[in-house]
């Protein structure tokens, strides 16, 4: 076997979806299965479909080009780049704007494309990322897309909790609900959210209106994102990472020498003096992994930094490991997104 190597339980992704999906369809609601962290790899995407999945967003075109294949519809969930609307009309039917000019070119290459592109309009609540502030804007984009003939309103959506961390709130829900009131059109998306509306769903917080969520973290994890609270039925450990370890020894816990600045030109915590220490180097670092959101399932193995190709850990009581030995990782959101980009990485499918 060769190493790093991240395991991936698609049985576990599966039944997550599956438990996530049912979830949500009880309280009205429709999920788009976000694929962006795992870089929308098949393998995981048909997991999605075999949970119930019949619609699935990314924020990267790219992505969504390597899915063409899977007949499902196709949400490009980051506001198009004007460069790449070609790709846009093309391997997706459906992306989030906020942007008129934008729009407008959508279904200029849409009409040479002989396609309908459906748009959902973003509203910014209060996290200022993308979407519309004003609504007077927003309203007069609509009817401007009314004139257009190969792009329609398909729905309305905001996004919480990514760059403010401003958490949903039923007024935020309500809000939407009555900015789509204006819309005057029937049987429009309300998209409500990423997996940081769940926690309020639950608590009977998101009117009967919303129907619709994108969601990522928690049908891998099987979190909501507010409070980080588990989901009923769900796992959490789909994704190993199995490091192995390229030299093991006794050193002191703190260097010693002139303490110079790290690599973001801070100077450095000075560790705490627990004399010498069990010290072991893995062959990973921040390139494939983030060591603030992994943790080692040995519970007597701690973390203690890492650099951009070395993971070092300190074992706290099992003196067994040796070189060559594979520590492994449960790994969370950011951990995954890195190994999964990351080239060095094998991905193991089980
Ligand atoms: C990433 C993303 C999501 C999914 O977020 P999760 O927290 O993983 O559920 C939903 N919507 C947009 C616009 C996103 O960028």
């Amino acid at each position: 076997m060769n190493y790093p190597r991240l395991d991936i339980k698609l049985d576990t992704i599966k039944n997550n979806v599956f438990e996530v999906n049912k979830l949500c369809n009880n309280h009205g609601i429709k999920v788009t299965g976000i694929t962006k962290v795992f870089c929308a790899t098949p393998e995981i995407v048909q997991a999605y479909i075999d949970g119930g999945l019949d619609r699935v967003g990314d924020a990267r075109i790219e992505n969504l080009k390597k899915i063409s294949k899977f007949k499902l519809e196709k949400w490009l969930i980051r506001v198009p780049s004007l460069s790449q609307i070609k790709d846009v009309v093309s391997y997706c039917d459906v992306s989030l704007n906020s942007e008129v000019d934008t729009i407008i070119a959508i279904n200029k290459e849409a009409i040479i494309q002989n396609k309908i592109h459906k748009v959902i309009l973003m509203v910014d609540l209060g996290d200022l990322r993308e979407g519309f502030i004003n609504i007077e804007d927003l309203l007069e984009t609509k009817s401007k897309i009314t004139k257009l003939s190969n792009v329609k309103l398909y729905g309305i959506g905001t996004n919480l909790s990514c760059f403010s961390f401003i958490m949903p709130s039923r007024e935020k829900m309500d809000n939407l609900k009555k900015i789509a009131s204006q819309l005057n059109q029937e049987n429009i998306i309300i998209s409500g959210g990423n997996s940081s509306s769940i926690n309020l769903m639950l608590d009977g917080g998101i009117p009967q209106s919303i129907n619709n969520l994108r969601l990522g973290e928690s049908l891998l994890f099987g979190k909501e994102r507010c409070t980080y609270t588990y989901l009923k039925n769900t796992k959490s450990n789909a994704f190993i990472l199995n490091a192995e370890i390229v030299e093991i020894k006794d050193k002191p816990s703190i260097p010693w020498g002139t303490v110079g600045v790290d690599s973001y030109g801070k100077k450095p915590k000075k560790p705490v003096n627990q004399g010498i220490i069990k010290r072991c180097i893995l062959a990973i670092g921040k390139l494939d992994c983030d060591i603030e959101t992994m943790h080692p399932i040995d519970k007597g193995i701690k973390i203690l930094g890492a650099s951009s190709d070395y993971l070092i850990v300190q074992i706290l009581y099992n003196k067994e490991y040796k070189v060559g030995d594979i520590i492994q990782f449960e790994l969370g959101y950011f951990s995954l997104m890195r190994a999964m980009n990351s080239d060095y990485v094998i991905k193991n499918y089980i």
